[in-house]
């Protein structure tokens, strides 16, 4: 996320002077790591969760159609990055059909409804169905194979579909940030403190970002901070002192993959395949056999498995989670425990889990899948946001950003739909924290120039949209 703000304030204004502080000794080691999340270029094309059924028989429609607009968001960033000769996208980003599969008569009917409505959305009309075993064979063999001729299998399938290393994307921001002189970058750096300055007129100035690195304590001033800490984001905006900050606490969810060493059975498998969420289940912890590719090579993970961790990182503190507790949010974290009864339970049961139950789940996905060729592997943590409000607490899945009033400070909570959003959210954190120099006519043109469909809603228009993805598609050799 931070990468992302420094590549965007970059383009609109080489002269800002930018640094980041990283408590580990390399950029992207926590969620964003390629093996700390899925992958998957999410554009709501195979996530069922995105598209929950409502009490009509429907299925609400409004939150994928966002979400696929702000991954074309993305693909349109990346794709000027590349023309303009500072993002090669071949080391992050691959094609991989999207798939959803499901093998339930309810879960059938659920998908058919689905498809029904989106197919109809300019967003979606390239996504196919099919019942047919021979079809779905060769969409994707590894789920097909050993599996009770007599089971009804359905499944979606869209082809322009994505795999993307977001550790491989972070780098690629980074590096030429780094060589053009804007972006000084320390390593082995925590901050951990931030506290506001009062001018000698008593008025707010510049922030005091506390920060313990290989040379000691040190300090440094800034008149805009961004704390793209992920799971760390919480705490720090805590200490900022912020009164916005009162109103979250945070419900850490960590993960497990199943991992496959067969590369034989990898090569097989050139779709991500999402299946749909158990009862109770959050909803990033819809389980999927995804083709994954990590450095130039190609694997296959299965899950996750949800478990609970304190930490609010991977490699955070067990503390992380009581130190959050503050006297503004305990009770909506309460109040979010007793009314979250199913989710309390889908964890305990999936804290329990056996390596035999593990495949097992993975065999419902992958009949044939044999125990010895996969190894377990910790995804990150996901910190799920909890907000107070007038009606008590709040269990939110998405992201948040939380600024000051005055758009001197901002902080990203939260986890999904995450790293494939990350160029929509920080253009919401812009439009907050540097509205006058974003409404100015040089970062127009810049942002422009940068974002070509900037002002207008790939939403609302079919017609931007398809010019939206004619150029992503040339630019980044995407095929429909
Ligand atoms: C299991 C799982 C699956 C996921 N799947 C997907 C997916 O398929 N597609 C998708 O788009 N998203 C996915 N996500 C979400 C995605 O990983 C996140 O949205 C994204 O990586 C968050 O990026 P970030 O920069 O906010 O956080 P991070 O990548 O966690 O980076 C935060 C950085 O801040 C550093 N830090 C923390 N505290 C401090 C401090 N006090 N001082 C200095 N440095 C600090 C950390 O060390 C870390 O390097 C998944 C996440 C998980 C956990």
């Amino acid at each position: 996320m931070g990468a992302t703000l420094a590549a965007l304030l970059h383009e609109l204004d080489p002269s800002l002077r930018l640094l980041m502080l990283e408590r580990l000794e390399a950029p992207a080691l926590e969620s964003s790591a390629a093996m700390n999340n899925a992958g998957t270029g999410h554009a709501a094309n195979c996530e069922l969760n995105y598209t929950p059924i409502q009490a009509d028989g429907t299925v609400a429609t409004t939150k994928a159609v966002s979400i696929n607009a702000s991954f074309e968001r993305s693909l349109e960033f990346w794709s000027s990055l590349q023309q303009k000769g500072r993002l090669n996208t071949g080391g992050f980003l691959r094609q991989a059909a999207h798939i959803s599969a499901v093998w339930t008569a309810e879960n059938i009917a659920f998908l058919r409804q689905r498809y029904g409505q989106l197919n109809q959305l300019p967003a979606f009309s390239a996504m196919r169905w099919s019942e047919d075993p021979v079809e779905l064979a060769e969409w994707m063999p590894l789920v097909m194979e050993g599996r009770d001729p007599q089971q009804p299998v359905a499944a979606t399938r869209i082809e322009r579909g994505t795999d993307v290393d977001f550790g491989a994307l972070t780098q690629a921001y980074l590096l030429p940030l780094q060589q053009s002189g804007a972006l000084e970058l320390r390593y082995g750096t925590q901050v951990q403190n931030l506290k506001r300055i009062r001018r000698s007129d008593m008025t707010e100035g510049d922030w005091r970002v506390v920060f313990k690195g290989p040379s000691g304590k040190k300090e440094v001033r800034a008149p805009f901070v961004f704390l793209g800490a992920g799971g760390g984001a919480l705490p720090l905006l805590q200490r900022s002192g912020i009164p916005e900050a009162d109103d979250f606490a945070g419900f850490p969810v960590s993960g497990l993959w199943l991992v496959c060493s067969d590369a034989s059975l990898a090569e097989r498998q050139t779709a991500k395949v999402y299946g749909k969420a158990a009862v109770g289940a959050p909803p990033m912890s819809v389980p999927h056999l995804d083709t994954r590719w990590i450095d130039g090579q190609r694997s296959l993970l299965f899950g996750p498995f949800a478990g609970f961790s304190s930490k609010f990182l991977k490699q955070g503190s067990l503390l992380d989670l009581p130190a959050s507790v503050r006297a503004t949010n305990l009770l909506p974290m309460l109040q979010v425990g007793a009314t979250n009864f199913e989710l309390v339970q889908y964890l305990i049961n999936q804290l329990r889990q056996s390596p035999a139950e593990r495949h097992e789940a993975l065999q419902q996905f992958m009949p044939t899948a044999r125990a010895n060729d996969w190894t377990l592997s910790v995804a990150g943590q996901r910190v799920q946001i909890i907000k107070r409000s007038k009606q008590g607490g709040r269990l939110q899945l998405g992201t948040e950003v939380v600024a000051s009033g005055d758009g001197s400070l901002a902080a990203l909570l939260g986890a999904s739909p995450g790293a494939s959003t990350a160029v929509t959210i920080m253009l919401e954190v812009l439009q907050r924290c540097f509205k006058q120099r974003l409404d100015s006519e040089a970062w127009q043109q810049r942002l422009q120039s940068l974002l070509p469909s900037i002002n207008e809603d790939p939403q609302q228009d079919p017609q931007v949209l398809n010019r939206m993805r004619e150029r992503s598609d040339a630019l980044l050799g995407l095929a429909a």
